[in-house]
């Protein structure tokens, strides 16, 4: 739907969207939540012995460092800003400051599940990381699930959420053959989760009314050894998703929605996923919602990259 014009805000999308990555301290390990349900009798922990990796998208001190950012880093297929410093709402709320809020909320749900919780940076770093730290923190923690939270910055009129797939690119050190099956698995049972729990609606203007986009441009996709998604939660520069992305309650609805998503995902795929699974559909995740009429619709894929700010 909305066929006209996706091609050209999808650029301006692009432009907006990503990550990075930069050296680093390997996040924040939080020990598993397990022995205390236990303790209190409670079920048992679901996601006991999974490891989830949570990339707040860019770092709020990126913008007192555009020096330090702006270094090139190998993501396989080419040379990219170590990180950029995403966007922000009309009223100044910016992407960094989301995704880190976000960060920490899910991190207080999976906890409660039982699952070992690493972020790529926690608010305890001056910058970055760059894009490649990013990915090699997910890959250092052997993580189950990697999930990259962003907000977009599209043309004011788009609206919506989605979420990106990392594309087959066999290039440097780039190899996400392994992944992109399993990978694809956790971005659609994560697109369904979040439309359900949230309500907020597939993109409108890039994807296809899929939810989902397919890039190869993005270094925390293309270093990954695990499967790996990035959410975009919503339209930083559309008045109404603005509004939802800038209000607390909101963000912890988000929270419950991301979190929800990476349960489904771990709790129906094997734990050898990143190595066996090769299905594009997700097993046992069907979760009928507002959106799920284009659940397996082929998502909108990116051949060319957009030029500087990629993660
Ligand atoms: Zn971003």
């Amino acid at each position: 739907m909305r066929a006209t014009g996706l091609a050209a805000i999808s650029v301006v999308s692009a432009l907006a969207l990503p990550a990075c990555l930069g050296p680093a301290d390997l996040g924040r390990a939080v020990g598993s939540a397990a022995p205390r349900e236990a303790a209190r009798g409670l079920t048992p922990s679901p996601l006991a012995g999974r490891t989830v990796v949570l990339d707040p998208g860019h770092n709020p001190g990126n913008f007192d460092h555009l020096d330090a950012i702006a270094q090139l880093v190998d993501v396989g297929n080419g040379r990219k800003a170590c990180n950029t410093t995403g966007t922000s709402t009309g009223a100044g709320y910016r992407e960094a400051d989301f995704t880190l809020d976000l960060a920490r909320r899910v991190r207080v749900l999976l906890l409660a599940e039982g699952a070992r919780v690493v972020l790529t940076q926690d608010g305890d770093r001056p910058w970055g990381p760059c894009v490649t730290e990013r990915a090699e923190i997910g890959n250092a923690a052997d993580a189950d699930a990697v999930v990259a939270l962003h907000a977009d910055g599209a043309a004011p009129d788009g609206y919506g959420f989605h979420v990106i797939l990392p594309a087959e690119v066999v290039a440097g050190a780039a190899d996400t053959r392994p992944i992109v099956g399993p990978s694809r698995s956790l971005g659609v049972t994560l697109r369904d989760a979040y439309a359900d729990v949230t309500g907020e609606p597939f993109a409108s203007y890039l994807g296809g009314g899929t939810g989902l986009m397919v890039r190869s441009d993005l270094g925390g996709l293309n270093l990954s050894k695990v499967p790996a998604v990035f959410i975009e939660c919503g339209n930083m520069h559309n008045t109404a998703d603005a509004a939802r992305l800038s209000a607390p309650t909101w963000r912890e609805l988000a929270a419950h929605g991301v979190a929800l998503g990476i349960t489904r995902f771990l709790t129906a795929a094997p734990a050898t996923t990143a190595t066996t699974a090769t299905t594009s559909t997700p097993t046992g995740t069907a979760n009928p919602g507002s959106n799920t009429a284009a659940a397996e619709t082929a998502p909108t894929t990116r051949t060319t990259p957009p030029s500087g700010r990629v993660g």
